[in-house]
């Protein structure tokens, strides 16, 4: 087999092996039905299949209790920018956004063109971090609180998320879902467009509530409603059924891997592997993301010296590390390690920081 690029692309990016294999394997004739799974209904038995194991999957590794819905959706996370404010931002009501760095604005733009809006806490100017849970405010009329659990440009995480009583807590976890363990039930609302942490572009993970199906607006075009998409079960319309078949199929990997704790501890280790290179490089190199908020999954970082970060990207790009510049925005660099990242990849590039380090520290 030709050899496999050291991906570290933002997104789309890095899939497991594994499952690129599987998916050649089953390309041509899904199963022994003499067809593409690209070629059938998505009412056939076997696309209900997929469309029916993958939710329980979904169920199962991530723990997500009774009393919740788990959906397909299309439009990427950025529909859900606007889908957010358009079934719950009524009349009378906030939307309440922790202002965390870029997608979080995105979100908020949305919402300011449907209806009221609040900022409950924001990033300090000039440092790249995650307001800290003390200092969130939720208004008194809040329809919602609005996080981004990782910014995947900046590089910032939340560590624990914020408590919000009555008021629905909702976040977009298109960066970092499946990454680590968490607890479903704090939340009324979760997204994660597919293309970081769960498979191919062309689907959305969306989990709600049920009360939130409940109290969606019902004054909506039929395709902007969830209640629209709990009722026919992610089949009102053709789903993106390739995308949703190859979440199954990592989902199953990560299932065969231990789950979410196994793999909350392999991405600490990736992570930590450069951060430390970063603090013992005597300055050398900077982390660029505020100690307690680094992210596990998107890591950001420096060189001092501006001369040497140019070498440093012409050099990387010619040992076959790929996708590293930073977004266009922060600049410098980013290596974004998903769960579908190997270690492997992670201890090259750490190597490979080394060594650049001693021949031109
Ligand atoms: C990539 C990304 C998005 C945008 O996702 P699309 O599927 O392209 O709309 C939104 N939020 C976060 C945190 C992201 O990383």
């Amino acid at each position: 087999m030709s050899k496999r690029a050291y991906n570290f692309n933002a997104g789309p990016a890095a899939l497991p092996l594994e499952v690129l294999q599987q998916a050649q394997e089953e390309l041509v004739d899904y199963r022994g039905i003499g067809m593409s799974l690209m070629e059938i209904s998505h009412r056939s038995k076997e696309y209900e299949a997929v469309n029916g194991e993958t939710q329980e999957l979904l169920k199962e590794l991530l723990g997500i209790p009774d009393g919740y819905k788990v959906l397909f959706l299309q439009g990427g996370a950025s529909t859900q920018f606007a889908m957010i404010p358009m079934n719950y931002l009524i009349e009378g009501k906030v939307g309440a956004y922790v202002h965390s760095g870029s997608w979080a604005e995105k979100a908020l733009k949305e919402a300011e063109l449907i209806g009221e809006t609040a900022i409950a806490a924001e990033s300090q100017p000039g440092l790249l971090n995650i307001p800290a849970l003390s200092d969130i405010r939720i208004p008194d009329r809040a329809a919602y609180l609005h996080i981004t659990s990782n910014e995947t440009i900046a590089g910032t995480q939340f560590k624990e998320y914020p408590t919000t009583g009555e008021v629905p807590l909702i976040a977009d976890m298109s960066s970092d879902i499946l990454s680590h363990p968490f607890d479903v039930s704090q939340f009324g609302l979760i997204y994660a467009g597919a293309q970081k942490n769960l498979g191919p572009s062309g689907v959305t993970l969306v989990i709600i509530r049920e009360d939130l199906v409940e109290r969606s607006n019902k004054k909506l075009p039929t395709i902007f409603r969830y209640s629209t998409h709990v009722k026919n079960d992610s089949l009102y319309n053709t789903p993106p059924a390739y995308s949703i078949y190859i979440v199954n199929l990592v989902l199953k990997w990560l299932k065969n891997l231990g789950g979410l704790q196994a793999i909350e501890k392999l991405n600490r280790e990736k992570s930590d592997l450069l951060y430390n290179i970063f603090d013992n490089s005597g300055g050398f190199y900077e982390a660029l993301a505020a100690p307690d908020s680094r992210s596990t999954m998107n890591v950001t970082w420096k060189l001092k010296d501006e001369e040497l970060e140019k070498q440093f990207i012409k050099e990387f790009q010619a040992q076959g590390f790929v996708g590293l510049k930073g977004h266009r925005s922060v600049g410098h660099l980013r290596a974004s390690i998903y769960n579908a990242v190997p270690y492997e990849a992670c201890k090259a590039l750490a190597d490979f920081l080394q060594d650049f380090q001693k021949r031109n520290g």
